[in-house]
């Protein structure tokens, strides 16, 4: 159903949000057997999946590089991801993203120190309400860093966006759909670094400073989040550790 109003006379969202409130999220790490690194995010009702492989031997071996690792991305909405079924194929804008979320993750990781490697790095979208890119390079990090890969700084991402003039936070899929502009922030937040900046639809010079300024302040948050769920799982692996010993 379309809103009439995505901001009401109070100024709240559709889902009763200030405009500088992000959604709730959980994140879980080490949740998969099978892969070397794993994380699982939910923002609102987006929820993703990450799987990371390696690094290990680059196959087929063409793809590999003499002087450091190559990433490997694959962002995949499930057919039951959306309303209506979306087609398994990989679509062109799943093709995009998968770039856009490789291109946000290989400043943080020290590829130099693994040549003629790749790093397979998998987010599964299993349901999506807006800012799925965001949260798979969320997630996608803590899974870097539960493979045991060496990062210079997480990677933690946020969209924010313009709903009726208004500058908001983390989009859900209603605001990304019939708001003004959306803007994909993601950072490396100790060190500082913008490692992924899109914008789409049309902000002012006033709007991208301010816009930028409380993407931070979620981004910040998040990186509280994403450091609290590895600590959580290696003090899990500390206990267990002790008490079979
Ligand atoms: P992001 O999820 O990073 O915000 P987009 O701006 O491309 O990426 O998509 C915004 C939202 O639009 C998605 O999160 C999802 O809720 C919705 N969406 C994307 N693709 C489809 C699709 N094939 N069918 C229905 N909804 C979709």
């Amino acid at each position: 159903m379309i809103p009439s109003k995505l901001i009401d006379e109070k100024g709240l969202r559709v889902d009763g949000r200030k405009p500088e409130d992000m959604r709730s999220y959980k994140i879980e790490v080490g949740i998969l057997k099978n892969a070397d690194g794993s994380a699982y995010i939910e923002l609102g009702n987006t929820k993703v999946i990450v799987a990371v492989y390696g690094p290990r031997e680059a196959h087929p071996k063409h793809i590999a590089l003499p002087d450091r690792g190559v990433v490997r991305c694959r962002y995949s909405m499930a057919s039951f991801s959306v309303a209506e079924r979306k087609s398994p194929s990989p679509s062109r804008r799943e093709i995009e993203l998968s770039k856009v979320i490789r291109e946000a993750l290989e400043p943080a990781i020290f590829l130099e120190e693994f040549p003629r490697t790749v790093i397979d790095v998998y987010a599964e979208v299993l349901e999506a309400d807006g800012g799925t890119r965001t949260a798979s390079i969320t997630a996608a990090s803590v899974a870097l860093a539960d493979a045991g890969i060496p990062l210079r700084d997480l990677v933690a991402a946020i969209a924010v966006g313009k709903v009726e003039n208004t500058l908001v936070v983390d989009l859900n899929g209603i605001e990304d759909q019939y708001g003004e502009g959306d803007m994909p922030v993601a950072m490396m937040p100790k060190l500082g670094y913008i490692t992924l900046l899109q914008a789409d639809g049309s902000f002012t010079p006033e709007e991208f400073e301010r816009g930028l300024a409380m993407a931070r302040q979620a981004i910040y948050r998040l990186y509280e989040g994403q450091k609290k769920a590895l600590r959580r799982k290696y003090l899990e692996i500390a206990k267990e550790v002790s008490e079979g010993g």
